[in-house]
C-alpha cells in the first residue's frame, strides 16, 4: 500500500487559481464542442486534506470523488457537505460501510459487486446509482469491462432490484489518443438509443459519461464527458512515502 507522506504545498490560492482556470477551461472545451449541457467537476480528493477540501468547497466544487474506503470514513466528517462519489476499486466486502454515503459508483466492474450494492443498497431502502468501468484501452492490469462485454454486463446489471444505472466510467491509457475518448462516446450513445435488457422504468437514466482527468479533461469534454475528475489539477501533485521527491 503506497503511505502518503505530504501533499505538495499548494496554497489555498493555488486552489483558487487552479479552480478558476479549470471552469474556463470547462466552458472554453465545451464552446469548442458546441454543447449546451452539463459537466460537472468532480474533485478528486485522495490524499487531500479535509481543510483543502473545504476550500475548494467554498469555491464552488459541489461534487467529491473519493477512492479509498479507509480514507473516505476518515475524513468525510470533517469536510463540509457535498455530494460524494466513490470511483475507486471497491472490494465486494467494503460495500456495506459507503453504501448510505455516496450517491453514485462509478467503479462497477464484477457482477459479484453489483450485486453486493444491490442488495446492500436494499437492505437500506435505497435505490444506487452506478456506472460501469468500461476497460476502453483493453489493458490487462485494468479493471473494468472489456469493450465487447459491456452491452451484456449493463443487462445482467439491469436485472439487479436495487440499482439504477446511470451511465459508463472510464480511466483510459495514460497519454492516449483522441481515438479512445471517441470510442468511449461511441459506446455511450449506442447503449444510450438503443438500450439493453431488462429495462424498466425506473432503473435506467442513461446520462452520465465520467471520463477525463487532469491530463486530458478538455479532450474529454469535447467527446461528451459528463463528470470529469480532477485530482493533482486542483490539489496539486500527490507524493507517497514510496516516491522519489
Ligand atoms: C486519482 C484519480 C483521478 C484524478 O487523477 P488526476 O490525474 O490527479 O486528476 C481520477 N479518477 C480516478 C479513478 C482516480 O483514482
Amino acid at each position: 500500500m503506497e503511505e502518503l507522506l505530504s501533499n505538495t504545498q499548494t496554497s489555498f490560492d493555488d486552489i483558487s487559481e487552479s479552480y478558476e482556470r479549470i471552469c474556463e477551461d470547462i466552458k472554453k472545451a465545451m464552446a469548442e464542442a458546441g454543447r449546451t449541457d452539463e459537466v460537472r467537476l468532480m474533485a478528486v480528493t485522495k490524499t487531500v486534506s479535509p481543510e483543502r477540501i473545504n476550500h475548494a468547497v467554498s469555491l464552488g466544487v459541489e461534487l467529491l470523488g473519493e477512492n479509498r474506503v479507509q480514507e473516505f470514513l476518515d475524513k468525510r466528517d470533517s469536510y463540509a457537505p457535498a455530494e460524494v462519489h466513490f470511483i475507486g476499486g471497491l472490494q465486494t466486502n467494503k460495500v456495506k460501510y459507503i453504501i448510505d454515503k455516496v450517491t453514485m459508483i462509478h467503479s462497477v466492474d464484477s457482477i459479484r459487486l453489483a450485486q453486493e450494492i444491490s442488495r446492500r443498497a436494499g437492505q437500506h431502502g435505497l435505490v444506487m446509482d452506478i456506472l460501469v468501468e468500461v476497460n476502453i484501452g483493453d489493458e490487462a492490469t485494468k479493471g473494468g469491462i472489456s469493450v465487447q462485454s459491456v452491452r451484456d454486463f449493463c443487462s445482467e446489471v439491469l436485472a439487479l432490484p436495487n440499482i439504477r444505472l446511470r451511465g459508463l466510467m472510464t480511466i483510459p491509457p495514460p497519454g492516449c489518443s483522441e481515438e479512445i475518448f471517441a470510442e468511449m462516446q461511441k459506446i455511450f450513445i449506442d447503449i444510450r438509443d438503443n438500450g439493453a435488457e431488462n429495462i424498466n422504468s425506473t432503473n435506467f437514466l442513461f446520462d452520465t459519461l465520467s471520463m477525463g482527468m487532469s491530463g486530458d479533461y478538455t479532450a474529454a469534454i469535447r467527446y461528451g464527458s459528463t463528470i470529469i475528475r480532477v485530482g493533482s489539477g486542483l490539489f496539486g501533485y500527490r507524493k507517497y512515502k514510496n516516491q522519489e521527491s
